[in-house]
C-alpha cells in the first residue's frame, strides 16, 4: 500500500500499462431485460433514462466512429496513448451474439489495452464468456466484464427491484474468473434499506468473489424514476454525507486490500437529477473521505483478516 489510504485505480493502471490510460465510453444499441420485461419492468428504482451512461456519444455512430471521434479529441488534449474501450450504458451483452462479436471487435485497436463491459450478472452467456476469452488470448488484451450488483441484502436487492439474486452474482463471478476476465463490483454503499452490516457483509463477499475492481456510488435520484416518486411522497429518507462517509470507510476496512477501488464516489449530471451527492461535489467528499482515513491511520484492508465471514 502506497501512501494511499486505498488502492487507487489510476495507481493501477500505471503499474499495470506502464503510464496513464484514458477511459473511452461507447454506447451500442442494447437496452435491459430489466427494462423491458423479460426480467422485471421498470428497471432497477433510480434506473434513469441513460442507463448509467451519462458520457457517451450517440449510438448511431459505430463503435469504430466512436473510438475514433473521442480518441482523436482525448488523444490530443491530454497526450495520451493507451485506452480502455468501455461499453457503459444499460446491459451491453443484452443483444443478438452476431451484434456483440461485431462490436467488441470494431473496439479492437493497437492503441486499445482494454475492453471493458458494464452488464448485469443474469445476462452473460456462455458463448459470450467463450468469444472473450479468445479475443483476450489472440489480441493479447485485457477484458473487465462490470456487474452491477449493489447490495448483497436479498431484501435490498427484491425493494430496489434489481431483478437478480446474490446467487446469480457469485455464479457470473465464478464463470468470468474461469474465463480468466477481470471482474468489477458495483456498490451503492448507502440503500437507506441496508444496515451497517449489509456493508460489512458486501465488503467480506466482494473480497470472497475475488472482484479485481469495485465502482462505489451513494444512492442518488435521478429524474422520472420510481425512486424520485418515493422520495417525493416521503416514502423514503436519503442518509445523510457522514453517514455514507462512515459506510465507505467502513466498507474499505473490510475489503481485501488487492482489490482496486476504481471509484469511491459517483456522480449523476446535475440537469438529469433530482439530488445527487448532498449537492456537494464529488471531489469534496472523496477528500473528507481520505483526510478522515489518514487522520484515523486508516486504510484499505485494516480489518480484512483473508478469513472473514459474512453475519
Ligand atoms: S440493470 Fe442497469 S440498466 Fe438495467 S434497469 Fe438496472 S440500472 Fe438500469
Amino acid at each position: 500500500m502506497t501512501e494511499n489510504p486505498y488502492h487507487i485505480y489510476s495507481v493501477w493502471l500505471k503499474e499495470h500499462y506502464g503510464e496513464k490510460v484514458y477511459k473511452i465510453p461507447i454506447n451500442i444499441p442494447v437496452s435491459c431485460p430489466n427494462r423491458d420485461g423479460t426480467k422485471g419492468a421498470g428497471g432497477c428504482i433510480y434506473c434513469g433514462a441513460k442507463g448509467g451512461g451519462n458520457e457517451t456519444l450517440s449510438g448511431l455512430l459505430s463503435v469504430s466512429e466512436q473510438l475514433e471521434r473521442n480518441i482523436a479529441y482525448i488523444g490530443k488534449r491530454y497526450h495520451a496513448k493507451k485506452f480502455i474501450a468501455y461499453f457503459q450504458s444499460f446491459s451491453n451483452t443484452y443483444c443478438d451474439f452476431s451484434d456483440f462479436c461485431k462490436w467488441i471487435r470494431e473496439a479492437i485497436r493497437p492503441d486499445v489495452v482494454e475492453i471493458s463491459i458494464s452488464t448485469r450478472p443474469d445476462c452473460i452467456t456462455d458463448e459470450q464468456l467463450k468469444f472473450l476469452e479468445t479475443i483476450k488470448n489472440e489480441q493479447a488484451i485485457e477484458i473487465t466484464i462490470e456487474l452491477g450488483l449493489q447490495t448483497v441484502n436479498e431484501e435490498t436487492l427484491k425493494i430496489i427491484n434489481r431483478g437478480h439474486t446474490l446467487a446469480d452474482y457469485q455464479q457470473a463471478m465464478g464463470r468470468i474468473k474461469e474465463a480468466s476476465l477481470l471482474s468489477c463490483t458495483h456498490m451503492i454503499l448507502d440503500l437507506p434499506w441496508d444496515d451497517k452490516e449489509d456493508v460489512y457483509n458486501g465488503a467480506v463477499m466482494l473480497s470472497q468473489q475475488g472482484s479485481d475492481f469495485v465502482k462505489c456510488h451513494s444512492l442518488y435520484i435521478e429524474k422520472n424514476t420510481l425512486l424520485q416518486e418515493w422520495y417525493e411522497q416521503k416514502k423514503v429518507t436519503l442518509l445523510t454525507k457522514d453517514e455514507y462517509i462512515d459506510r465507505a470507510i467502513l466498507f474499505l476496512e473490510y475489503l481485501d486490500p488487492q482489490i482496486v477501488i476504481q471509484r469511491l464516489i459517483g456522480r449523476a449530471p446535475k440537469e438529469d437529477s433530482v439530488i445527487t451527492n448532498w449537492n456537494t461535489s464529488w471531489w469534496k467528499i472523496k477528500d473528507e473521505l481520505e483526510a478522515r482515513m489518514k487522520q484515523e491511520n486508516n486504510y484499505q484492508g485494516s480489518k480484512f483478516s483473508g478469513m472473514n465471514k459474512m453475519r
